[in-house]
């Protein structure tokens, strides 16, 4: 089946991957000019979540660009801490950068995906993830 999906960003491009794992043809179309290459964090956490990334062949590219935040500190006038905030509250097992996902996603080997640019795709789709 031919499927399209709008959004390539981290659902959008996650979806294709598991439709086209059964076999399906996805093209995800981006109303932005470009992938976005950064944005909000994205984070992943428990047990579901790693597996999840792992059946998607993605944990090992996304642990390896992981933002690694550390420990919030909340200090005083005078610069001392007077708390600090674990970030696993913030940033759970594995945190990234939003435009992280779907890159790795859409760029992984063997990925048949289509990715492209809504604004441009009725005269000349672009079937690469990147087409800057
Ligand atoms: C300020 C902020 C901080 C956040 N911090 C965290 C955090 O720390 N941890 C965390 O896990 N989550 C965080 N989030 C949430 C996280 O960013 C979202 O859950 C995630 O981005 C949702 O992904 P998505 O693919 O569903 O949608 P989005 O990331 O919103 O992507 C939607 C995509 O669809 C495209 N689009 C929209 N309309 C069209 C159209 N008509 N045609 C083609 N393309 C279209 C957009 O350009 C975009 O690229 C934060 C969000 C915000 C706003």
């Amino acid at each position: 089946m031919d499927i399209l999906i709008s959004g390539a960003s981290v659902a959008g491009p996650s979806l294709a991957l598991w439709l086209q794992r059964y076999g399906h043809h996805v093209t995800v179309v981006e109303k932005a000019p470009a992938l976005r290459g950064g944005g909000y964090a994205v984070d992943f956490r428990g047990r579901v979540h790693m597996e999840t990334l792992g059946r998607m062949g993605l944990r090992d590219s996304l642990e390896a660009r992981a933002t690694h935040m550390g420990d919030i500190a909340i200090v005083d006038a005078a610069g001392t801490q007077v708390a600090a905030l674990p970030s696993a509250i913030f940033s759970g097992d594995l945190e990234v950068l939003r435009g992280i996902s779907p890159t790795c996603s859409t760029r992984r080997r063997g990925s048949t995906c289509d990715i492209a640019s809504a604004t441009r795709s009725r005269r000349s789709p672009r079937t690469s993830a990147a087409w800057t």
